[in-house]
């Protein structure tokens, strides 16, 4: 933590602030800014809550930005953070699943998955209006009109919705539609946009970059932490990896990791790791079983038509089937 004391702090003033620190374990060190004393602590403690810095002589303001650690992490919030996504929870123990197409094709396409998988169980419907495609001349989203087939969607079904937002000046446009906002592989290190959602009150999905360590992921979502919005998910989805036999390598050691790490919920994404139905149902049952606070499955109602990622999606009766299989795993770790 920093505290920033006035510029007229006496000396004595500054050396309440360094022993209060130093009592609690932290190293202290001290710079000068604009003629003012500055106090580093090396720790983040309790101490922001418990002592009343405001009222220590000569204390100018106190920032809640850590040096060494991490608003996102464990050292600042020891409890595990709950986010509200709409009337659901992600965290607070039950398995959340998010199911739905790649992307908004049709008004049919979507309604139909939507009311499927409502039926076998998912929490929150996801498919993206936007798509951040590796190739111009691919299909690349129907906009606006797919984020209005999305909420007519969750009309219907009452299920809230998830989706990206792959440029900062559509933030304000998605996050007006959908329950919670997601950041891709291809934009977590993307700080503009980070930046931008932490702006605004909606929840953040984050999925980690393909090519991002566990630490870089966790920096991603301190920059959406530190413009203040607090409610994120972290998602697993598959690294890049020299084998080709899947798309991606789903690294289910982050899993653990993050939330060692972090106070946030977990979940992980099967079906972009894999990029392959068959093996996709293996993969989320193992997800569970390692601790993750969800899944996001692909769900299409006829994949060989799919626009985007129809080689990965599941059918509605095969994502009914799963929905069995993960509450019993789930019931069975618990
Ligand atoms: C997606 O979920 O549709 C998607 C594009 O995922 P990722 O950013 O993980 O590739
Ligand atoms: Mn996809």
């Amino acid at each position: 933590m920093i505290i920033v004391m006035h510029p007229d702090a006496t000396e004595a003033e500054v050396a309440l602030v360094v022993e209060r620190l130093r009592s609690v374990g932290a190293e202290v060190s001290i710079t000068t800014d604009d003629g003012r004393t500055v106090v580093h602590g090396s720790i983040e403690t309790l101490l922001q809550d418990e002592a009343p810095w405001d009222s220590f002589p000569g204390v100018e303001r106190v920032m809640p930005v850590l040096r060494g650690g991490r608003r996102v992490g464990r050292e600042f919030k020891s409890d595990d953070s709950i986010v509200r996504v709409g009337s659901v929870q992600i965290g607070d123990g039950e398995l959340c699943v998010i199911a739905g197409p790649c992307a908004v094709e049709s008004r049919d396409q979507l309604i139909t998955t939507a009311e499927s998988v409502a039926q076998s169980g998912a929490s929150i419907l996801r498919g993206d209006a936007f798509k951040p495609r590796t190739s111009p001349y691919t299909f690349q989203g129907l906009g606006k009109a797919g984020l209005e087939i999305l909420a007519e969607a969750r009309d219907l079904t009452g299920l809230p919705f998830v989706a990206e937002v792959i440029d900062p000046r559509d933030v304000e446009l998605v996050a007006s539609y959908a329950d919670m906002v997601r950041i891709g592989t291809r934009n977590m290190s993307n700080q503009a946009l980070l930046c931008e959602v932490g702006r605004q009150p909606k929840p953040v999905l984050l999925k980690r970059g393909r090519a991002a360590t566990v630490e870089e992921w966790i920096d991603a979502a301190e920059y959406v932490h530190s413009e203040g919005n607090p409610s994120i998910v972290l998602v697993e989805r598959g690294v890049r990896g020299f084998d080709t036999s899947a798309r991606n390598t789903l690294d289910l050691t982050a899993v653990p990791v993050a939330k060692k790490e972090t106070h946030l919920p977990v979940m992980v994404d099967p079906s972009h790791a894999a990029g392959r139905r068959d093996i996709v149902g293996p993969l989320a049952r193992a997800a569970v079983a390692v601790g993750a606070d969800g899944v996001l499955i692909d769900v299409h109602p006829n994949p060989a038509a799919a626009l985007v990622d129809g080689a990965q999606a599941l059918l509605p009766s095969e994502f009914a089937t799963l929905m069995d299989q993960l509450r019993a795993v789930a019931a069975a770790i618990r």
